[in-house]
Formats: structure tokens, sequence, C-alpha cells
């Protein structure tokens, strides 16, 4: 259990427009009172601008969904930490799940782009989980300690200025989830691998990602090791992200 406040943290992935993303914003910020938890929402790159100023004076912080592994230079298409800086970006997912399958990133590469984003004062949510094949063998643990570990390598002391968020390849955008007691027993397995590594454990928030809803966040949440949530489909729909950070500020 982490000492701050649960932290909910909406992942659009490759959804919205300019008229979809103003109402979907003036919709969710207008729920907010009695909303006490941390809250953020990761928006597609070309939409950072209009997010930084629609969200601007709220208590919604802002995030990306990717960062470049590199500085600054011949790189493509990429968009580094320092980018994300100019636009008040406050988290950054890193080794999303599909971002591991469709575009190969590997544990280095999602140990590295944890650290530029470190560098640049931004806080990496670092994702980790298995698969279905992997789970059914039996190899959960192993698995989702090898991909934390490299992230803890590369980042020494400031591995307690991370997020991680445990999302179950098999329980994202499915509709099956975790159940609470599947997701506790990782999030206990992470919380002592990063005792181990930092004095400062209790600081790393904890998420847990995978078809987290209105109906079964409470639940989730109440669990002592699980931090908050990282919300793909449920965060499109306003009320249901109103009404799961309202659970997550009790
Ligand atoms: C995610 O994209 O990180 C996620 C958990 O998606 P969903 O909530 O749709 O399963």
């Amino acid at each position: 259990m982490t000492m701050n406040s649960k932290l909910m943290v909406g992942n659009w992935k490759m959804n919205g427009s300019l008229a979809a993303n103003a109402s979907l914003l003036s919709d969710t910020l207008s729920g907010l009172g009695g909303v006490s938890c941390r809250a953020a929402v990761c928006v597609p790159a070309p939409y950072l601008a209009q997010a930084h100023s629609l969200l601007t004076g709220s208590s919604m912080a802002l995030g990306a969904q990717d960062v470049s592994a590199h500085e600054s230079g011949a790189y493509t298409g990429e968009v580094s930490a320092n980018m994300l800086r100019d636009f008040a970006v406050r988290y950054v997912i890193v080794g999303h799940s599909e971002r591991r399958q469709y575009h190969g990133e590997t544990d280095a590469v999602v140990a590295t782009k944890a650290q530029r984003a470190l560098a640049a004062g931004i806080t990496p949510i670092v994702c980790v989980g298995e698969s279905l094949a992997e789970r059914e063998a039996g190899q959960t643990e192993v698995v989702v300690k090898r991909q934390l570990a490299a992230v803890i390598h590369a980042n020494g002391h400031c591995i307690s200025e991370i997020v991680v968020a445990y999302e179950p390849i098999w329980a994202i955008g499915t509709g099956l989830t975790a159940t609470p007691e599947q997701a506790q027993a990782v999030h206990a397995v992470l919380r002592a691998q990063l005792q181990a590594a930092t004095a400062h454990a209790d600081r790393v928030s904890i998420l847990y990602g995978g078809s987290m809803n209105a109906a079964n966040a409470a639940s989730l949440l109440a669990q002592p090791d699980v931090d908050g949530g990282l919300i793909g489909g449920a965060s499109l729909k306003a009320p249901d992200f109103v009404s799961m950070l309202k659970a997550a500020s009790r």
C-alpha cells in the first residue's frame, strides 16, 4: 500500500478527434466534484496541445502513451521526452503490451524509455503483464519480474519515482478482468521486488489495468497493493470514467 492517494489514468489509445476530445474532457471535468484521487488522461500525441489547454487549471493531469528511447535527432516519427515536457505532460505510458506486441519493444527498450522520461521530469507508467499462455504455464511471476527488473536495473535510485501498471494481456480490451485476488497476488510480488530495490517502495503506485470498469473498479481498488487503475475502453465514456474516479476517492 502506498502513502499516496489512488491514481487513476485513462489510456485513450488511438481514439479521438478534436471534437470528440473536447466533449469527453468537458464532460469528465464537469463530473470531478467530490473526486479526491489523482487522475490523468493519456492522449494521442497530436492532441497533447489541445488536451493541455483544456486541462489547464483542472485537477486532471496530462499523460502521453509513448516516448522515444532517443533524446533527439534523426528518428522520423518519434516524439521525445522533452517535447512531451513542452506540453506539461506529467505521465507517460511505457511498455504497454500493445507496443511490446506490435512494435517489438523489448524490456531493454522499455527501460531506456523510462530513463528518458525520468530525465525530463516525467513519471513513466511502466506496464508489465503476462499473456494467457504464460499464465497457464505458471510463468506469470517470472514474466512480470523480468519486465520490471530491466527497468529497476536501468534506473537505480530513481526507481521510487516510477509508476507500475500490472496489465495481464488476456484482460486488456477483452472484458475479462483479473479477480481482485489475482491482481493482488501479482501486485504483492511487484511490491516485494520494488522493496528489494529501494527503501521508498511505498511511494510507487502499482496500478491494475485490464477491462477495469465502473462495475468492478471498487473491488479491485479495495486490495491493499492496488493503488489505482490504468483504464482503456472505460476512459472513453465520461460517466464511466467519472464513476471510477469516485470509486477511487472513497
Ligand atoms: C489499457 O489500454 O491499458 C487497458 C487496460 O485497456 P482496457 O481497459 O480497455 O482493457
